[in-house]
């Protein structure tokens, strides 16, 4: 085998998002970790986020502890308070495609030690068009679910095909046949929001851009997932992209790979996170308590918002809701009337608690004290779920949650999944049967996941052999 002779050197570049930032993070940490020193790297973050990054976790002194890594930060395009007011991670996208582009290109041009392994975020494009350019070996990072990239890899065959566009809500449940490997479970129900033309994402650049990759070479890609959750997909996925890295759970590679080490659960907040969720849990009885929060993108009305509250409270069940600040009832004309009070101002009273702020959410998770977690279901939370062995009750959004919620419902069965019927009554009756009537099955069901997610990054395991294969591919980049 050819051996590496030059210093290896990754630039590692996320969507300014939380959930890309924390996963890449992890990446990152991983490779400063595993790659025994003999791999640099530089973690490239949005100006904005890394003000945030150092403020809020503990990133900075973190990797401190790696001498082979650093972080450099780049302009996101957009004015620096927009991330605040909600804005769209379309819109974001859109400027950083042509706004931090040239900046990019001309950072990378000037990286020393050079840059001999770009690793970029698959949701910005011009991260691997750029690196090719320069004639810079790059693999693609996809923090989304694997079963979501292959559906958008498939999306112009399932309109060749005739299976989209859905005739109508009555057309919902109609099955899509030409994704391979998900022919058993993927109805119109459970395709991404846009597929449905009633979302503002642009649908059509979306399938232009999934055409230009169904026709382009395979590329390596990194998944955030693990053989035995994503096995029947991952080998379709692998069948097209050879180079197929799946090195997931992400947090619990890392956490296994420090465990000899004086390992606390990292943070990667973008904000404050608040440690009062985790004392109010200390009170509250074992696996009692459904723990209640969409993430750190979604938006939720008003009249969601209050089906939620009244569907929790009928339940009579524990609950902690931890509400971003501004995700709920964002603007006028979403109807902010008449909000209960309790989740504008937060309240903690008898059997529940709702905190207006962030929470250190692997550490929720994890805590005796949670049996269920009301969640979006973006990737990174429903990772963390498995791995912590908490069933879910999933209300998705957006992006990838549609099918992730398809996935724990229908394939893992660990939890439910109550997409598109927003309702107090069911709110309630589904609070009951994962908290109290089922909760012992999904119980059974979970603690099998955690034990293969754990297998899965163990010396031997799949995960663990597929991060060993990267390290060692990224070397030979060097060579
Ligand atoms: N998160 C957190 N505290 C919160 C809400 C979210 O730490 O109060 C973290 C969560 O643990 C996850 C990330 O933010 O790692 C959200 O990523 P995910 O992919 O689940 O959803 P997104 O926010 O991208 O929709």
């Amino acid at each position: 085998m050819e051996q590496a002779t030059a210093i290896s050197h990754v630039l590692i570049f996320p969507l300014p998002v939380q959930g890309h930032v924390t996963s890449m993070l992890k990446l990152a940490e991983l490779l400063s970790l595993a790659g025994g020193g003999g791999i640099r790297v530089t973690f490239l973050n949005s100006d904005y986020n890394h003000k945030r990054l150092i403020q809020f976790s503990d990133a900075e002194s973190r990797f401190r502890n790696y001498p082979a890594f650093q972080f450099k930060t780049i302009d996101d395009g957009l004015p620096m308070d927009q991330l605040t007011k909600g804005h769209k991670v379309s819109e974001l996208v859109g400027a950083m495609g042509s706004k931090t582009r040239p900046v990019f290109k001309d950072s990378l041009v000037q990286m020393d030690p050079p840059v001999t392994c770009v690793i970029g975020d698959g949701a910005l494009g011009f991260i691997s068009e750029v690196s090719l350019e320069l004639g810079i070996p790059n693999i693609r990072f996809r923090t989304i679910s694997t079963c979501f990239f292959w559906i958008n890899f498939w999306l112009p065959e399932i309109i060749q095909a005739g299976e989209l566009p859905i005739q109508g809500e009555e057309d919902m449940d109609r099955m899509i046949t030409k994704v391979p490997g998900t022919e058993s479970f993927l109805r119109c129900r459970d395709l991404p929001a846009y597929c449905r033309g009633r979302s503002d994402e642009p649908t059509l650049l979306r399938i232009v851009r999934a055409k230009r990759e169904s026709s382009s070479p395979p590329y390596p890609l990194i998944l955030n997932t693990f053989d035995e959750l994503d096995g029947p997909i991952l080998a379709q996925v692998r069948h097209r992209f050879p180079k197929t890295y799946a090195i997931g759970p992400l947090h619990e590679h890392l956490r296994s790979r420090l465990h000899a080490t004086s390992y606390s659960s990292p943070s990667s907040s973008l904000w404050k996170e608040e440690a009062s969720c985790l004392t109010w849990l200390d009170t509250q009885p074992p696996g009692s308590v459904l723990y209640v929060n969409f993430g750190s993108i979604t938006m939720m009305r008003r009249d969601q918002a209050v089906e939620f509250w009244e569907g929790l409270i009928n339940s009579k069940n524990r609950f902690l809701w931890v509400i971003r600040p501004g995700s709920v009832c964002f603007e006028e004309e979403m109807g902010c009337d008449n909000m209960p009070e309790e989740l504008v101002g937060g309240v903690e009273k008898g059997n529940l608690k709702v905190l207006v702020g962030w929470a250190p959410q692997e550490e929720v998770l994890g805590h005796d004290a949670v049996g269920g977690f009301l969640t979006h279901c973006g990737w990174n939370s429903t990772l963390e779920s498995i791995v912590a062995g908490v069933p879910m009750i999933c209300w998705p959004f957006f992006a990838d949650q549609q099918v992730n919620s398809r996935i724990v419902g229908e394939v893992l069965k660990l939890g439910l999944d109550m997409k598109d019927v927003c309702d107090r009554r069911v709110v309630e009756r589904m609070v009951n049967e994962l908290m109290v009537e089922k909760k012992e099955e999904f119980g059974r069901k979970a603690v099998e996941m955690v034990r293969m997610a754990k297998e899965s990054v163990k010396e031997g395991g799949s995960s663990y052999r597929d991060l060993e294969l990267l390290i060692e591919d990224i070397k030979l980049m060097s060579a």
